[in-house]
């Protein structure tokens, strides 16, 4: 089992919390005296945790990269990443997730005074080091922290260390299944202890079931985004759609020079938080600010 090097707050099966030895006992306790924990909402990672949310808006407008996964016909992933998401559409709920096809390229990053887009985007040539290699997906969430409100959400999957697939083979990860459970993180949903829950932690290569909804994720969804709170207004990502990947102008204020991939600068009051989602070996996710 992998470690967990980073503290977190909500979610993950105590079966994997990094506890002390005390702690496990304290959660071995709990296992046999509490009925599994609901659905849970993500928070920011300051206190007062604020919950984290999609606010003003009844979609998430996303992207797929251009070449979807290698391992699949485009075609065949596009539908596998639509059919994942289309999950989350729920009669309850006002919320939905909403393809933006003309856009054919993006990355996973957020910038404070430029557009954006919310992507889902395999890594085919490098998985870095510090996602873990065992890792299957990561959901990266910026939000602001004053109230929670997500401002950008971003997928990245792992096919240099996975074979991804459509049809729930054994040996491979299946994309519909894997997008089902990174959705709930767009929208603002955590790890769930319930057993047969899209959000619970435990997946792995043949593993379809999370595909459909459980009635605990259907809960959480219907009561962050509930029908009769439809904010009636579908809003393209933080600062408009980047339609062409384009950059940011240089700050006027500053020499211009910055990294590429480098996070907004030291004014940004934002935090990202980055979520280790469906892994065969499962990891919990983990905090990542931006500085
Ligand atoms: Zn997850």
């Amino acid at each position: 089992m992998d470690t967990d090097r980073e503290g977190t707050r909500t979610g993950p099966s105590p079966l994997l919390r990094p506890c002390s030895a005390v702690l496990v006992c304290g959660c071995c306790v709990l296992l046999c005296v509490s009925p599994a924990r609901a659905w849970v909402q993500a928070t920011t990672e300051e206190a007062p945790h604020r919950p984290l949310h999609v606010a003003d808006s009844n979609c998430l407008q996303y992207v797929v990269a251009a070449g979807c996964s290698a391992d699949v016909p485009s075609d065949d992933c596009l539908v596998a990443v639509t059919l994942g998401m289309r999950a989350w559409d729920l009669r309850g709920s006002h919320f939905r997730f909403r393809p933006t096809p003309e856009v054919t390229c993006c990355g996973a990053g957020y910038e404070r005074d430029w557009t954006n887009t919310n992507c889902v985007e395999w890594r085919e040539d490098r998985w870095p080091g510090e996602y873990g290699a065992s890792t299957i997906a990561l959901t990266t969430l910026t939000y602001d922290p004053a109230n929670g409100a997500i401002l950008d959400a971003d997928v990245e999957l792992n096919g240099v260390g996975y074979r991804f697939g459509t049809d729930c083979s054994a040996d491979v990860m299946d994309i519909q299944n894997t997008i089902a459970h990174e959705a709930g993180h767009m929208l603002g949903l955590d790890h769930t202890d319930v057993f047969g829950a899209t959000m619970r932690v435990y997946s792995g290569p043949g593993d379809c079931s999370l595909r459909d909804l459980a009635p605990d994720d259907v809960e959480g969804a219907t009561t962050l985004y509930p029908y009769a709170a439809d904010p009636g207004v579908c809003q393209p990502p933080h600062g408009g759609l980047n339609a062409d990947c384009s950059d940011p102008p240089p700050d006027p204020g500053s020499c211009g020079c910055r990294a590429p991939g480098s996070q907004p600068g030291p004014a940004a009051s934002l935090v990202a938080l980055a979520f280790v989602v469906v892994a065969f070996r499962i990891r919990r996710r983990r905090s990542r600010p931006v500085r």
